[in-house]
Formats: C-alpha cells, structure tokens, sequence
C-alpha cells in the first residue's frame, strides 16, 4: 500500500528544530524575502513605493530616502504591531501548517508559552489571510456543491422525559449555521456560511461559472440549479457514487472541516465559523504541498494582506 503523504520524507522541508538553530536574524530574513519578493528582500516604502531606504538595525526598522517616514517588514500588513520574535512569529506558522485539521488557540499558546488572546489573535489573522486567496474566485469545469450544518448544539437531556424535539425550530439556539462549499474536482474549494442551505443558490450564481458541470445531492432546493446549470444528482440514500456522479471531495472537505469542529475548537461560534471554513478549505486544496512549502505560502499570504479592520485594536477593544 502507498505510504501516506504525510508520512513520507517529502511532507516535511520545515521543522521548529531547524526554525530554533537558524535563529531570529534568518527568520527575519524569511519575512523580509516574503513580503518583498520581487526586490529580493530588500526594502519598499509602503508609504511611496520608494526603493531607497536607510535601515536602523538595531530596531529592524527602516527609514525611507524619499518620504522619510518609517517602516518595518510587517507595517501595513495584517501583522502590523506583532507581539512576538520572527524565531516564534514562523514557529506559529509552521505548528498552524502541520495541524492537518487546524490548531485550537489554546494548544497554539501552550507550545509557544504564551498567552491564549495571542495565540488566537495570530491564528485568526493568518486565517483571514489565507481565505483571501480565493476572493473574488470562481469555479469551473466538475463542480460539487453540499452544505453541512454547524453549531446551535442543544445538549440533550439526562432525563428521556425531559428531552425535547431538537428538530422543531423553538427549541433551536438561532446559532446553527450552514456551511455550503462549492468545489472543484482537482481545484479550489469555496466555502461561504448561510443560514439556510437553499441561500447558496444565490451565491452559486456568483461563484460557479456557467460552463460548469454542477454535482449536487438529492435536497430539493438543488433543483434550482437546473435552470442555470448542467446539473447531476446523486440519491445518497441510495448510493454515494454512481459512476461519477457523487459530492465526495465535497463530502471530504467537510470531513476535514467537523474533524477541525470537534478535535481541536470543541465549540464554534456561527461569529467566526467562515474562518474555520476558510482554514479547511486551504488545507484540503493544498494538502499534497509540503509543510515548508505551506508555511511560505501562509507567510507570503499575511505579508500581501492589509490591516485587518476585524482585528486591528482587538487588544484595545477586549481590555475596556
Ligand atoms: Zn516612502
């Protein structure tokens, strides 16, 4: 049988041994070249654009030639104003690439001995950051589509006559979200959080194109999408597959997504499930690249993504 990919040798170019020896002047020198890859590392104003710059390196700040204002490597990025070393700043992002089915903040927080806020600030800003990849995209050629319910659990009960009908909508909490994903077959997965599943009709209209071929299951909000669509059906109370027409890698991704739900965050909230969303999806569709490979994408990702609004000053806003 074939080993597991992320068994073998080639799952693994980056480890937190080798993050620790190199040390934080090559760590930062990892930001640097990440953040500006086309000058090879070397300094551009985010002010002016200017590519003259003196460097104060004792503060690892540079001061531009042009405009005179100063910068750093992560100013105007979503890690602006970063609590941490570079050595650690890539030690998170390297723990948060091997988590095949994510990190919680807690965890994150133990093996970098720092605090939980930290740790959950980090995660959830390198989230926002790798979801902007697929902004704006869309899907094309075999597109499956299926949605998966999330949160708003009502714990049943000890006693059976105290248990309630879960089903019938006034006993539900208001928090139960769906995630519906549209994906690719060998591309993207788009995930998107509605309250009805019948809501991403709308959406598939934005995001799969018309010359796609649509995989969907039996629900019957799905009929819709024979208006704009080719579109398939699989009965899955009768067979999951039935000669390619199936929702499986759609049905894999979501497996990823409730793996991440009840192993690692235990309990989400409807606030930030499109980040955990977000977090699967860019783990299954680059779940054949190598860890190294998935850590400078994350970090490349972070360095091209502005100033979050959703995370910039939640220091300030958590402590009043
Ligand atoms: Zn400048």
């Amino acid at each position: 049988m074939a080993q597991h990919f992320l068994l073998s040798a080639k799952a693994r170019t980056l480890s937190l041994k080798a993050i620790y020896a190199a040390g934080e002047d090559k760590a930062y020198e990892t930001f640097r070249k990440l953040r500006w890859p086309d000058t090879n590392g070397e300094p551009v104003c985010p002010h002016c654009g200017g590519l003259d710059a003196y460097e104060i390196t004792t503060r690892r700040r540079f001061k531009c030639a042009a405009c005179g204002k100063q910068f750093s490597v992560t100013s105007g990025t979503i890690l602006a104003s970063r609590k941490m070393s570079f050595t650690n700043l890539l030690a998170a992002i390297c723990i948060i690439v091997n988590g095949a089915k994510g990190i919680s903040a807690l965890q994150l927080s133990r093996d970098l001995d720092c605090q939980h806020k930290t740790a959950f600030v980090l995660a959830h800003k390198l989230r926002e950051a790798i979801a902007a990849e697929t902004k704006g995209a869309q899907v094309t050629d075999n597109v499956e589509v299926d949605g998966a319910y999330f949160g708003g659990h009502i714990r049943p009960r000890n006693r059976k006559e105290d248990r309630v009908d879960r089903r019938l909508s006034e006993h539900q909490t208001g928090k139960r979200r769906v995630v519906v994903a549209f994906r690719q077959r060998m591309g993207r997965t788009l995930p998107f959080v509605v309250r009805n599943e019948s809501d991403a009709v709308e959406l598939a209209k934005r995001v799969v194109s018309r010359e796609a071929i649509v995989y969907a299951d039996e629900a019957s909000h799905w009929d819709l999408l024979h208006d704009g669509w080719k579109t398939y059906r699989i009965n899955h109370s009768e067979a999951y597959s039935d000669y390619g027409i199936c929702t499986n890698q759609a049905e894999s991704y979501f497996s990823r997504l409730r793996r991440m739900v009840r192993g690692q965050h235990h309990h989400v909230s409807a606030q930030y499930l499109h980040q955990y969303a977000a977090h699967a999806a860019w783990l299954e569709d680059h779940h054949r690249d190598d860890n190294g490979a998935l850590a400078h994408r994350m970090i490349g990702l972070a360095m091209k993504h502005g100033v979050s609004p959703n995370w910039k000053g939640y220091w300030q806003r958590s402590a009043a």
